[in-house]
């Protein structure tokens, strides 16, 4: 069989807290279980609000921690021509089509439907989907528009990829860390509507790049926080529609806050940073995290 391979996979865009510390040490925990290898993956393509000081504090927590790595890390910037390659064939294979509704206009058509008394659908996310009416533009029009330079993002068809499918889309759940049983979970990327697979300003998106290193890393088992669940619905249909092989997966428990919420990278107080400064210990945290 070959070695199983895990991936932490944080975004250097705030500091990391509990919640984090709780998906790496399970991805540890899991990999060592099965003689698997753990890697360690920057998500950085958001050039603005990622920095190399917040890349410095991940590799900081995480070896105060005890979680080692593999080198050299994969650092998301540096790739960018990885997702431009499975953004052209999406691109050839018309499955993706530049959308130029603003965020203005977008809201303003969903006002307009909704004051007819009807809701507008939203994604699992709580977001509305995308009114997709620029799907109907000929190619000449989409043509006109790009030449004189209206701003767009290239949006999946996500009903046209669904097409393309032949069977049913599911994806493997393990039904707790110890891998000793999984289930068939039905996947629903139509619940998305159109996302969107490539911006102006950064080349890619979530759901592209993270299907494209997975496969590129020879990712066998993604394991990450519930949170991120009803993503593995889209990121499924890209990786049917891009070729790539399907991981299993483990969606575990979230970190919850004093509220109840889930852990945000605003929430200073549970920062493992702030954490250690205020005189925690590795130890304590992982006796936390029922580690
Ligand atoms: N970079 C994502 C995050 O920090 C996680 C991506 C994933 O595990 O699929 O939330």
């Amino acid at each position: 069989m070959a070695t199983p391979v895990f991936r932490f996979a944080p975004s250097p865009n705030g500091e990391l807290h509990l919640g984090h510390a709780l998906s790496a040490l399970t991805n540890l925990r899991m990999a060592a279980n099965c003689g698997g290898r753990l890697l360690l993956r920057i998500e950085d393509i958001d050039l603005t609000r990622c920095t190399p000081e917040f890349e410095a504090g991940i590799f900081r927590d995480l070896a105060w921690l005890g979680i080692g790595w593999e080198e050299p890390v994969r650092r998301q910037s540096e790739h960018f021509g990885d997702y431009e390659a499975a953004l052209e064939r999406l691109r050839r294979e018309e499955l993706v089509y530049p959308a130029f509704l603003s965020r203005g206009e977008i809201r303003k058509a969903i006002v307009e439907h909704e004051a007819t008394g009807r809701s507008w659908p939203r994604d699992p996310d709580g977001a509305p989907r995308y009114p997709g009416t620029d799907k109907s533009l000929t190619l000449a029009e989409r043509r006109r528009l790009i030449d004189a330079g209206a701003p767009f993002a290239w949006r999946l068809d996500t009903a046209a990829a669904m097409a393309r499918l032949n069977g049913r889309l599911t994806w493997r759940e393990w039904g707790d860390e110890t891998m000793s049983g999984s289930s068939e979970i039905a996947a629903s990327p139509l619940d998305w509507g159109d996302v969107v697979i490539a911006r102006r300003e950064i080349p890619t998106s979530y759901h592209l790049s993270v299907v494209v290193d997975d496969a590129l890393q020879g990712v066998s088992h993604v394991v990450r926080g519930r949170d991120l669940y009803f993503a593995t619905s889209m990121q499924r249909l890209l990786q049917e529609i891009l070729g790539l092989p399907a991981p299993t997966y483990f969606h575990h428990r979230l970190v919850l806050g004093p509220d109840g919420r889930k852990l945000s990278k605003s929430l200073r107080d549970t920062g493992l940073a702030a954490l250690r400064e205020a005189g925690a210990t590795a130890e304590d945290i992982r006796r936390q995290l029922g580690f």
